[in-house]
């Protein structure tokens, strides 16, 4: 007898880091999972660990690793070493994440050369990103010609947001013939995330309207009608919105050539500022937020500023999504810093009992894994922590894109 095909590699390629996760979609448990780090510098790293029911066994080793394909040939051979590799009868799809999918890509697809095409087409808008994940997917062909290869977009679940939305208020034969409007990012995680408030809440996803606020690294907000995005806080780029670990999020876009013309920087200059040396870090010193508090904690004013900041841009989006939405169900946080910083939540929603948001400290110090409220009984909004797993939200996805099941609006997380 065949083997059934239930696994799913999910790999997720990085301008300078592939991580990956092999699944079993039969009931969605880990096999393995890991990262190559560092590819192209001097010493790369290869991290892999073999999860069973017994536990976690890491081998680790380090050494020159020249680019992507290398680098997933690396992770081949470690899963081969287990039995786990590309050629094994059980797999059943490569989910790739890619970042960004243009207008066109709206669910997850299957990959043919016009998709690859596609993909290498949108480069300019995801410079570190887009070449990163498509290296990802030819590898994975070249490895195993006849295995799916699915792209998953973190543009998707934005593509419909009402144009009102998605257009800038630009010279609309300029904006049209660049492409140039709001695709937004993050939108595995956000639709991930949303589905699980609804169940959280225990209503239909089509029914409950949900801010999703993803504050990792990078960091996005989302205006969740429904089960559908119809706002978020990112733009062409991830640049746009709220203040990240080094991405300054929203400024006047003056500051750009009042800096080109007066500072005697280059177009490039301006990006690195903007996008790496901003944020959290710019301004003061540390894009971690256990950093931050930590120091805010202490009494530095820099970091207090930081955090400020940070907060304030929270609030602010957190308002105008309550208008945007008209009535919200529920306020909820993910990511690193959504997920852990209990002080930056209670932050974000101090002041606004107006709007129904009410945080209960003691539920909000709890520190737990699962999806779980974090507002008093009968709140008019609720506020929730849920665990973001864009992994496992990929690896639904490919599998169901394989087994033709439409998971993307019905989902089972
Ligand atoms: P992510 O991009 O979702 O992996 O989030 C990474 C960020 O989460 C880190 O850079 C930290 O700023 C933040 N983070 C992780 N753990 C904590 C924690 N315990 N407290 C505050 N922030 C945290």
């Amino acid at each position: 007898m065949a083997e059934a095909r239930t696994r799913v590699l999910v790999l997720n390629s990085g301008s300078s880091s592939v991580k990956y996760q092999l699944l079993d979609m039969r009931d969605r448990t880990r096999l393995a999972a890991g990262l190559v780090e560092r590819i192209g510098e001097r010493t790369s790293r290869v991290e892999y660990t073999r999860l069973t029911e017994d536990g976690a066994r890491t081998r680790e080793r380090e050494g020159r690793i020249a680019g992507h394909e290398e680098a997933l040939r690396a992770v081949a051979a470690e899963l081969d070493a287990d039995g786990l590799g590309l050629d094994s009868p059980e797999l059943a799809a490569v989910g790739h994440r890619i970042v960004h999918g243009g207008r066109l890509f709206d669910a997850p697809t299957l990959v043919d050369a016009a998709v690859e095409k596609e993909i290498e087409r949108l480069a300019p808008v995801a410079p570190l990103h887009n070449p990163a994940g498509l290296a990802g997917i030819r590898t994975a062909r070249a490895l195993r010609p006849d295995l799916p290869q699915v792209a998953v977009f973190d543009t998707a679940f934005h593509a419909h947001m009402p144009e009102a939305a998605a257009r800038y208020a630009l010279e609309a034969e300029t904006a049209d013939a660049h492409h140039i409007r709001r695709y937004g990012a993050h939108g595995t995680s956000h639709a991930f995330v949303s589905r699980a408030t609804a169940r959280l809440l225990g209503r239909p996803y089509d029914e409950v309207n949900t801010i999703v606020l993803h504050l990792g690294n990078g960091a996005s907000a989302a205006a969740v009608r429904g089960g559908r995005s119809v706002e978020t806080s990112m733009g062409l780029t991830p640049l746009e919105g709220l203040v990240m670990g080094t991405r300054s999020g929203d400024i006047d876009p003056a500051v750009v050539f009042h800096l080109m013309r007066n500072a005697d920087m280059s177009a490039q200059d301006v990006d690195v500022l903007l996008n790496r040396r901003s944020g959290l870090l710019g301004l003061c010193g540390d894009n971690d937020m256990r950093e931050v508090t930590r120091r805010s904690d202490e009494g530095d004013p820099a970091a207090r500023l930081a955090l400020e900041v940070y907060v304030h841009r929270l609030k602010k989006y957190i308002g105008a999504y309550t208008a945007v939405l008209g009535r919200v169900d529920a306020v909820t946080f993910t990511a690193g810093v959504g997920e852990n910083a209990a002080a930056v939540r209670l932050a974000a929603v101090e002041g606004l009992e107006g709007l129904g948001l009410v945080v209960d400290p003691r539920l909000n110090a709890v520190r737990d894994r699962t999806p779980r409220l974090i507002s008093p009984a009968g709140s008019r909004v609720a506020v929730a922590v849920v665990p973001t797993d864009e992994e496992l939200e990929i690896a639904t996805q490919t599998y169901g894109l394989v087994n033709g099941q439409d998971t993307v609006r019905e989902g089972t997380t």
